[in-house]
């Protein structure tokens, strides 16, 4: 077979391979997608929730054929079952046909894709990355690119292959088991959000609404707590006898079963190199407080796109000419995920009872300090007056 070339090479095509192809394909590249799945976007691993700014953020306008429903707030639980009210509209997805949506995008604007095509690994020549081995029903194959992007998920072979991203240790991740369930008959207009660092550790547990009775409902546990099988056995054990969770979902019934991980860590430290740049789950780019990776995804999907592109149009796809796209990223979310990193730390940290009196700390006004990302310490100042046995987490926050 006579070799093939592209200037850009995306592996994966969720939300952050999507948009880097569509962005690529848009600037005038010559794009190939890699995508080891025979159907894009199944099976689902996601509970679909994304902030209305999250959205607008990544540029894309709301369209009825992929939003399920649309909310205007966030129940917090804690431990003793006290709730608070988190202000935010957002939405909640139908990711089968987001992901298919956007990566029709990506070919409309030119982009080739193939499916059930699995990348291997990147091919290197003197260290740097040209390209990269996938394999399809017929075999085994080569394809060079002048920058290869890695959108290839949590596992990322490619970004591993390339040096670029370590395993991930078992605290660096959530491992979560998910229903969508029909019958569920809660406020279709909030999303819920239940703690507790006994039974959902590191993690939460979530209900949230697809309209119709339909709702994902589903949990995570922190890998380090976790064994195989644990996260779905938790889930059942919830949804049968936990106090409220039972409560909120009798009469429901499971149409479907998610499991996956998702990368609680923070963004690597570097997501560029020679030819390559990583981006996504693989980048790592996921919220580590509430394990939310598509606003992310989306955005630091689209900068990838077109930093590679303006390195193919200069013909300098150097790790000195990618770097752009670091810079633009962080600027964008550096730090978002380093204050969620700390709070992520600080919540996993506390016990049940804690938890609780940090809940009741908080009144209506520091919520909406908090969602404005607006004076954390005025916040933690004041709920540190009001209980004073959280001081410790007040210092850990604020360092
Ligand atoms: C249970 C669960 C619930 C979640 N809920 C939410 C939520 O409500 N809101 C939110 O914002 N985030 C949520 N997330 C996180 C969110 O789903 C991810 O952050 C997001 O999907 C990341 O997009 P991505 O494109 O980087 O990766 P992915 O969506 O994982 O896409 C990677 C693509 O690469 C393909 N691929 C992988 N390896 C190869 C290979 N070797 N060759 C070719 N193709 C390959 C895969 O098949 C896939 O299509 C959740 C995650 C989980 C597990």
């Amino acid at each position: 077979m006579a070799e093939e070339r592209y200037d850009v090479v995306v592996v994966g095509a969720g939300p952050a391979g999507s948009m880097a192809a569509w962005a690529a394909a848009r600037a005038g590249c010559d794009v190939l997608i890699l995508e080891r799945r025979a159907e894009i976007g199944v099976p689902k691993q996601c509970a679909e929730g994304i902030s209305a700014n999250g959205l607008k953020h990544a540029g894309l306008k709301p369209r009825s054929e992929w939003i399920a429903n649309e909310v205007s707030r966030a129940l917090v639980h804690a431990p003793n079952g006290d709730r608070f009210e988190v202000p935010g509209d957002g939405y909640i997805l139908e990711r089968k046909l987001f992901d298919r949506w956007l990566a029709a995008r990506a070919v409309e604007e030119g982009a080739e894709l193939r499916l059930l095509a699995e990348a291997r690994r990147a091919l290197m020549e003197e260290g740097r990355v040209v390209g990269v081995e996938f394999e399809d029903e017929t075999g085994r194959h080569e394809v060079r690119a002048e920058v290869v992007i890695a959108a290839d998920g949590i596992e990322s072979r490619i970004g591993r292959s390339a040096g670029l991203v370590p395993p991930l240790k078992p605290d660096e991740l959530c491992t979560c088991a998910q229903y969508e369930m029909v019958g569920v008959d809660v406020d279709e207009d909030a999303t819920y959000f239940f703690v507790n660092n006994e039974e959902f550790v590191g993690g939460y547990f979530w209900i949230f609404p697809k309209g119709d009775g339909r709702a994902n409902v589903g949990l995570g546990i922190r890998g380090s707590e976790s064994e195989p099988g644990l996260a779905l056995k938790t889930l059942d054990r919830a949804i049968r006898e936990h106090e409220l969770i039972a409560d909120l979902l009798k009469g429901a019934r499971p149409v479907e079963l998610n499991v996956g991980g998702v990368p609680v860590c923070g963004p690597l430290e570097r997501t560029y190199d020679d030819g390559i740049l990583v981006v996504g789950d693989a980048a790592r780019q996921v919220n580590p407080l509430t394990g939310g990776g598509l606003h992310t995804s989306l955005v630091c999907g689209r900068i990838a796109g077109e930093v590679a592109a303006e390195a193919v149009s200069e013909g300098d796809p150097s790790a000195a000419r990618l770097r752009e796209y670091q810079e633009r990223w962080e600027e964008e979310f550096a730090r978002m995920f380093k204050l969620a990193g700390k709070a992520s730390r600080v919540l996993s940290g506390m016990s049940n009872e804690e938890l609780n009196a940090l809940a009741e700390a908080l009144d209506q006004e520091d919520i909406l300090r908090l969602v404005r990302g607006e004076g954390v310490a005025k916040v933690a100042r004041k709920v540190v007056k009001r209980k004073p046995s959280l001081l410790k987490y007040a210092r850990h926050l604020l360092r």
